[in-house]
Order: structure tokens, then C-alpha cells, then sequence
């Protein structure tokens, strides 16, 4: 196994030239930045779906699949606060592979994409020697000066989260314990609360959480110099999460809630993750959208769990430790 994203991003920002002035943020963040105009920028993201790691046809329905492929693009620019202009998708197909299979998953990508204005631009196709792998880019635009980055985060900020937690990592769990013969889940990306945060100027850093909880929150943390406490009592952990709260069938649990670990850890939920200086207020609801306040940004670097009291040192297990586990 080559090495790890974190370390080939760090190898690459270490050798990549930066000899273009228009370019504001590189590798490292939810998309890149560019500057084209006086009044606005670009934003770029591009993500990566693979048969067998991020999806498996006989788990979900052609139309999941081209969904989620779509949502991750659009959640990244979801978290920059921006607005999504156009998509532009590479498919590798494998031989003997239905042409309805094929329809289906466009099906469900342009659904999604209309919804959210966003024209297929173009794209490319391969043959695949071995499996499905969609590569989709999805270009942005934003107001000069107004993306939220994950560095913007000050000790003493508030941070949030959208919606709740935990319900895709609960439905791949019983997938992979042969509980659950298929399950379709449609997340929907939240540009409509990015643009809110960046056009209220509500929001000091923001990431999408994509990879989970405490990896995704250990990105802001990193990227701005900070330490978070987080509170176990106030993640918004989804239904389908919180019933294995007292299950000890899995032994590997961290904290021994498995409910909590799945919110904690578990990824594939495309909510947003933001902090917010404490003086902002930051209402409970906005744009339709449940928000929760779960910690607080610490001098330091570490990232603390307060539960029952205790408190405890949060580890980033993500996604793909988390999958490799299973
Ligand atoms: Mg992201």
C-alpha cells in the first residue's frame, strides 16, 4: 500500500510549484481556489468513486450511486459556501456491464443535478478492466474574499454541525453484517446552508464531513492552528445509529457506545461541520436545516471528548480505518 492521503498531500504541497498568483487556495482544502475576476472566484473540487470501496452494486440501486457520486462534488463546494455551476464526470465502465445499469446511474446524478442548477459539461469514458469507477469534477463559483476555509478557526469559536450523524456508517455496518440485503440512502448536500454561512459571514471555518466526524474536525483543527472539546451529549446521533448505542456486538469500539463511534466516525454523512466566533449567533435551525452546537475550538492541537464528565482524547479513525475494520 503506497503511503497515506495526508502524507502524499503534504509531499505534494512540498514539491508543487506555486507560480500562479490566481491560484488562492491549493491542495489541502474542500476545493481549490482561483482567482478570475475582480468580484469573483472559482472554486474546483473533483472526488473519486470506486466500486468495491465506495460503493457496491449489489448494496445500492444505479440511481444511489450516481447520486452520491454527485453529492460528493457538491458537498465540497456545499463547504466552501459556494454555488455549483457545472460537473464534468469520467466513467470507467467494465465490459458486460448492462447499458440500463449505465442509464440508471445518470438517472440518478441528473436528478441531483437539476435540482441544484448544475449542468454535465463534459467528461470522458475508458473501458474498466475491473469494475465501476466514476470521477467526478464539479466547478464553483464564490464571492471574492468570502469562502469558508477550515483555517479560519479561533480559539473560543463554537462549533457545529448540520443535521445528525451516523446514519450511513449504521446502514453500511448492517450491509456488512448481512443484516440489510440493500439500502438506498440519498444524501442531499447542503449548499443552500454554505451560501448562508458565507453570505451572513456567520462562519470562521467549515468543512463537509465526508471522511467523519473526528477526522474531518481534526482537518480544521490542523489546518488552523487549534485544539476542539467536543461534547459527547450533544452530537445529533441519527436514529439508525443510536440503536446500537448499548450493542457490544463490535468489539473494536472506542468509547464502547458503537452508536456514538458511528456518528463519530463513521463517514459518508455530506453534513456541514463550521465554527462560528461566540459572539455570533448561530440559530437552530437554518435554511430548513437542524443546527447542533457540540464544542468548542481550545488553545493546542489535540481534540478532546467530554462524556459523562470525563474527558477523553479523540483519535481520528475515519473512514478508512473504520472500513477496514469491518
Ligand atoms: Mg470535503
Amino acid at each position: 500500500m503506497p503511503i497515506p492521503e495526508r502524507q502524499l498531500i503534504a509531499r505534494l504541497t512540498a514539491k508543487s510549484n506555486r507560480n500562479s498568483v490566481s491560484v488562492l487556495l491549493g491542495i489541502g482544502d474542500d476545493c481549490a481556489l482561483l482567482r478570475l475576476s475582480r468580484s469573483e472566484d472559482a472554486l474546483v473540487t473533483t472526488d473519486l468513486s470506486l466500486e468495491g470501496v465506495h460503493f457496491r452494486r449489489d448494496w445500492q440501486s444505479p440511481e444511489c450511486i450516481g447520486h452520491r457520486c454527485l453529492t460528493r462534488g457538491l458537498s465540497d463546494i456545499a463547504a466552501m459556501g459556494g454555488s455549483p455551476i457545472a460537473a464534468f464526470l469520467s466513467l470507467a465502465l467494465p465490459d458486460g456491464l448492462p447499458q440500463k445499469w449505465v442509464d440508471r446511474f445518470f438517472t440518478g446524478l441528473l436528478t441531483l443535478a437539476k435540482r441544484h442548477r448544475v449542468e454535465l459539461a463534459g467528461g470522458d469514458t475508458a473501458r474498466s478492466p475491473d469494475g465501476v469507477l466514476a470521477d467526478i469534477t464539479v466547478l464553483g463559483s464564490i464571492r471574492r474574499n468570502r469562502a469558508l476555509r477550515r483555517s479560519g478557526a479561533r480559539v473560543g469559536d463554537q462549533i457545529y454541525v448540520s443535521g445528525e450523524l451516523g446514519e450511513s456508517a449504521a446502514t453500511l455496518h448492517l450491509l456488512t453484517q448481512r443484516k440489510l440485503r440493500r439500502r438506498d440512502l440519498f444524501p442531499e448536500p447542503r449548499i443552500a446552508l454554505g451560501q448562508w454561512l458565507s453570505k451572513r459571514q456567520i462562519a470562521s471555518a467549515a468543512i463537509d464531513i465526508s471522511d467523519g466526524l473526528s477526522t474531518d474536525l481534526s482537518h480544521i483543527c490542523e489546518e488552523s492552528g487549534v485544539g476542539a472539546v467536543i461534547e459527547a451529549e450533544a452530537i445529533p446521533i441519527h436514529s439508525m445509529a443510536r440503536k446500537f448505542g448499548n450493542q457490544t456486538e463490535r468489539r473494536t469500539s472506542s468509547s464502547g457506545d458503537f452508536g456514538l463511534d458511528l456518528a463519530l466516525h463513521g463517514g459518508d454523512d455530506y453534513e456541514l461541520l463550521f465554527t462560528a466566533p461566540g459572539l455570533k449567533r448561530v440559530k437552530r435551525r437554518i435554511v430548513g436545516v437542524k443546527i447542533t452546537r457540540i464544542g468548542e475550538i481550545v488553545p493546542g492541537s489535540k481534540m478532546h471528548l467530554i462524556r459523562s464528565g470525563k474527558k477523553q482524547a479523540i483519535v481520528p479513525l475515519g473512514w478508512e480505518h473504520f472500513r477496514k475494520n469491518q
